[in-house]
């Protein structure tokens, strides 16, 4: 026998017991945001490296460490991190942004080299918005109540909780980059190797160190929200004030800072404790430099990235859905090889009359002992058993599965309405 080959670690398959709970919870996911009016937008897997480089920063983990960049006869190529990128080039390729309003969503995989844990992959999923054109604090709250919106549909909204933050201005932050520096600086024999090396690169990063001695001398370093210019902490008290008045509970976090380069002003991460290490279910913010930094006209920005696979460990961990992993509701069984045609019209009949039943057809043979074991299987509710007097006179024998009554032989035309009445029972 010939070695059976394995998929990339950190890259799983979606098995059938498990698709049915990722199908519902996408489906959630698009009801909600079109309920928001958002549109949704597909983008290549693939990009130029370049693309990533200039959006997410030189000097974070994301692109010194966990792009999976390839050479594509000449051209350096990268498998997509994350979803913004894309999305603004995309947005300036084909002239959505400039002067326009846009409120976008996007759902796919992404790719990061990173050690696969609980919660984290190199291949995993990302629900993502972006709006463009709209500067206000009203559209950060809009994206914020869209996620809060998602906890309340999956059952977890006790489960998380807000953090916000601001950053300001480009210029603030420059600002209190100085003053972090300098106070980092008088203290660098107490920073370990990796915030060392942040400190020369990208000094915010040092801020959310998971390292407790790091943590204790950020915990006196100065606060980025006393360096805020007058309009971003305008924008952030009204932003907070808001929150308050829709009852969405927050907590300011000074530290927050995210692992992107383009994020100004307000930033946030809906964050749990319920999945060890990787707590950040959702993070997002506001970019308002970015579609200028790619090539387009000046485009105010604001949005999120959620990840899949911590959404769906947390429902599965609260258990707050209720998902069929049956394959069929409806098993259809014909006695013998002379009843396959007949049996076959009767489940199209079916399927054409209740759109949303799930019909399976018996195949491979077998006596009805074999159909019926095979009808439990799968998890079928209802059988329809076609023998020879069922086929000559046109009906079906409808056997409940699940203790719903007794048998009954039906007419074609009204077996639609008794397997509806049986399923809804
Ligand atoms: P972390 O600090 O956990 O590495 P991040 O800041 O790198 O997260 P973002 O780039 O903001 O994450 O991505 C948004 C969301 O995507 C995260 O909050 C998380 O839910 C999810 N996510 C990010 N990286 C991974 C991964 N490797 N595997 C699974 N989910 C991920
Ligand atoms: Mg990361």
């Amino acid at each position: 026998m010939s070695k059976q080959l394995q998929a990339i670690r950190g890259m799983n398959d979606g098995l059938p017991e498990q698709t049915a709970l990722w199908q519902w919870v996408e489906s959630r996911i698009r009801k909600v945001v079109a309920s928001f009016g958002y549109q949704e937008i597909r983008t290549p897997i693939v990009e130029s490296t370049d693309l990533f480089k200039r959006s997410i920063g030189e000097a974070t983990d994301i692109v010194e460490k966990e792009m999976y960049t390839f050479d594509d006869y000449g051209d350096s190529l990268t498998l997509r991190p994350e979803g913004t990128a894309s999305c603004v080039r995309a947005g300036n390729q084909h002239g959505l942004l400039y002067n326009q309003q846009q409120r976008l969503w996007y759902m796919g995989p992404m790719f990061r080299h990173e050690r696969p844990q609980k919660g984290r992959y190199r291949q995993f999923h990302q629900f993502g918005v972006e709006t463009f054109g709209l500067s206000g604090p009203d559209i950060d709250i809009e994206v914020i109540m869209l996620s809060a919106r998602l906890w309340r549909e999956f059952g977890i909204s006790n489960a998380v909780t807000l953090q916000l933050n601001s950053l300001g201005s480009p210029a603030a932050r420059a600002d209190y980059r100085e003053a972090l520096v300098a106070y980092l600086s008088a203290h660098e024999e107490q920073l370990d190797e990796d915030s060392k090396r942040r400190l020369k690169t990208n000094p915010l990063r040092v801020l959310d160190s998971k390292n407790p001695q790091v943590q204790a001398l950020v915990k006196d370093a100065p606060v980025l929200l006393d360096y805020l210019d007058e309009e971003s902490k305008q924008h952030f008290s009204e932003l907070c004030e808001r929150l308050s008045q829709l009852g969405i509970e927050f907590e300011v976090n000074p530290r927050l800072v995210r692992g992107l380069d383009y994020y100004n002003r307000t930033v946030f991460e809906w964050v749990t404790d319920k999945l060890g290490a990787q707590g950040t279910v959702l993070a997002g913010g506001r970019y308002d430099g970015l579609v200028e930094q790619l090539g387009g006209k000046p485009t105010p920005a604001v949005g999120f990235a959620m990840g899949l696979e911590r959404l769906i460990l947390m429902i599965e961990t609260l258990q707050t859905a209720q998902v069929s992993n049956a394959a069929a509701d409806v098993y259809v069984m014909p006695m013998g090889a002379e009843q396959f045609v007949y049996a076959m019209q009767v489940a199209e009949q079916m399927r054409a009359a209740l759109p949303a039943v799930n019909v399976q057809l018996h195949c491979g043979g077998g006596n009805m002992k074999k159909q019926f074991k095979r009808a439990d299987k799968i998890g079928a509710r209802i059988g329809i058993v076609i023998g020879d007097s069922e086929a000559e006179a046109r009906c079906v024998a409808v056997k409940p599965l699940r203790n719903q009554g007794e048998q009954q032989t039906i007419s074609l035309a009204d077996m639609p309405a008794l397997v509806q009445q049986l399923l809804t029972a």
